[in-house]
């Protein structure tokens, strides 16, 4: 067969391509959904319980095998501490889906009642799509593999999941955790590959989740629309956040640092624009200058500091055009913005920017680095103004002296969820339901219980209680 070309896998702390993988072509993603397709119903049949029983069991497949998942994840990602925060929080995702789900499907299908309509009374039952998809990209690529994977396998879906290409080392150990459990095993397939990969995928499952950039949704998006599928889609930020002149200005800068830079940036709910309140604005700004230059880099050692090196190296060709192109326009680098080659990885440091405008790249579009721009405003309407004026509404945050007072502004924020007195709250807190506003996302919510009921769809059983219509009763002289 030859099979297409390996796709080689580089590792970011090195420079090297020391790993590759053979994309699964797009017989092979068939011959899978129809192996998951027909093991499907079994699963169904098994019912909510018995299902949260399998997840358990592969919950704990995996924290048995915790570490030898972590240790490709890292080499992939090049960070560790994140890693293993990935790796951990699986199973605890697994058990909260496993304990809540049954409740949640449990309360979905209505009792037969009386219709509005004479003599007819009307029941609902919800019904799995047969087979879920997930594309995944790189930038958490165990959590972004697993998240809508975990509430459709719930839910009574088989499931295949296509992690990024560029991220995949984590799949061979995950794999052995899936085999530990043959039910699982029946139900759910990984899948490697690239974009052709991808729209294989599309192509053979009823539900698609995508995670990843506006201009891959648009083409999973298009995929969808052909196969006449739903598209779930999860896309980039450009997440501001407000800083209102009651908030204590270093413990906001440091709130704002985090919610930026945690990661390197490369998390699609990081603050990407701080605007700041003038009567606070030089303190916040020295005490942010200050936390940014007190950041270490992961370099050389992976146990120490919190900047790790770029996943994708491409990002930080990215991240370095938007610095310079604001710098070229006036706007003033108060510490960091210049890309590092360490070892053969790519780092920058916290990169701190004022004097910037709502016209340059680095405030319009998705940066994805520890990039902080900051803009001084006089009043809080502008400052409303030009945190909505953006092509994204993932998400948004406000800090000020209470709740009520960030509450008040957040409630104006175009955004699918608003942090209050914190940033990116998103990334830890999955248990409320949010959309994404604009070109950030598109269909219902992957958290909070929407997450598990979006993977059904609503069966109306009608019943007729009396006597049938005869053709009569349309006759025009009835
Ligand atoms: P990407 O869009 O380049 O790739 C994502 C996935 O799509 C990969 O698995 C890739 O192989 C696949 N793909 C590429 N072309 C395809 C095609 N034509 N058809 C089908 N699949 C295709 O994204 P990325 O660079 O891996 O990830 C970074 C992006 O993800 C950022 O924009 C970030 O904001 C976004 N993201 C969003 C969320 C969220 O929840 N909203 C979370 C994390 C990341």
């Amino acid at each position: 067969m030859g099979g297409a070309a390996m796709i080689p896998v580089r590792n970011p702390r090195s420079g090297e391509i020391d790993y590759s993988i053979q994309p699964a072509s797009a017989e092979q993603v068939a011959a899978e959904a129809k192996r998951l397709r027909k093991a499907q119903p079994k699963w169904q049949a098994l019912g909510a319980s018995g299902r949260a029983d399998v997840l358990r069991r592969w919950a704990d497949a995996i924290e048995a095998r915790t570490e030898d998942i972590v240790a490709p994840l890292s080499v992939d990602t090049g960070r560790l501490r994140i890693a293993r925060i990935e790796v951990e929080g699986l199973p605890r995702s697994i058990r909260r889906w496993a304990d809540r789900g049954p409740e949640i499907i449990a309360a979905l299908d209505a009792k037969d009642r009386p219709s509005a309509f004479p003599g007819v009374s009307i029941s609902t039952r919800h019904l799995p799509y047969p087979l879920f998809g997930a594309i995944a990209p790189w930038n958490f690529p165990v959590v972004l593999s697993t998240i809508d994977l975990i509430p459709a396998l719930m839910a009574g879906c088989a499931a295949v999941v296509k992690p990024s290409e560029v991220t995949p080392r984590f799949l061979e150990p995950l794999k052995e955790t899936i085999a530990a459990v043959p039910e699982l095993e029946r139900v759910l397939a990984f899948v490697l590959g690239g974009p052709e990969t991808g729209q294989a995928l599309i192509a053979n499952v009823d539900y698609v989740c995508f995670t990843g950039s506006v201009a891959t949704g648009r083409k999973v998006a298009e995929a969808a629309a052909r196969a006449f599928i739903p598209a779930n889609l999860e896309l980039g930020g450009k997440d501001p956040m407000i800083v209102l002149a009651s908030a204590d200005p270093v413990q906001a800068a440091r709130t704002a640092l985090r919610a930026s830079v945690v990661a390197s940036g490369q998390a699609c709910q990081s603050i990407e624009r701080v605007y700041v309140a003038r009567a606070i604005a030089q303190p916040f700004i020295d005490a942010l200058v200050h936390e940014a230059r007190a950041c270490r880099l992961n370099h050389p050692k992976i146990r120490e500091g919190e900047i790790g090196p770029f996943i994708f190296a491409r990002q930080a060709e990215t991240v370095q055009a938007q610095i310079d192109d604001a710098r070229s326009r006036g706007a003033r680098v108060l510490t960091g913005g210049t890309v590092e080659r360490l070892g053969g990885g790519l780092y920058l440091r916290p990169t701190v920017i004022i004097d910037v405008t709502s016209d340059m790249a680095i405030m319009r579009e998705e940066t994805f680095g520890p990039v902080v721009p900051v803009v001084i405003f006089d009043d809080v309407e502008e400052a409303i103004a030009q945190a909505n004026d953006s092509a994204f509404g993932l998400s948004a945050a406000v800090l000020a002296g209470s709740a009520a007072e960030a509450e008040a502004v957040g409630a104006h924020l175009e955004a699918g969820a608003v942090s209050i007195n914190d940033g990116a709250l998103t990334s830890m807190v999955w248990d409320a339901e949010k959309s994404g506003f604009k070109s950030s996302g598109l269909g219902p919510s992957r958290t909070g219980d929407q997450g598990l009921t979006r993977f059904f769809r609503t069966q109306a059983l009608i019943r007729q209680n009396g006597p049938p219509m005869n053709l009569a009763a349309f006759a025009e002289d009835a």
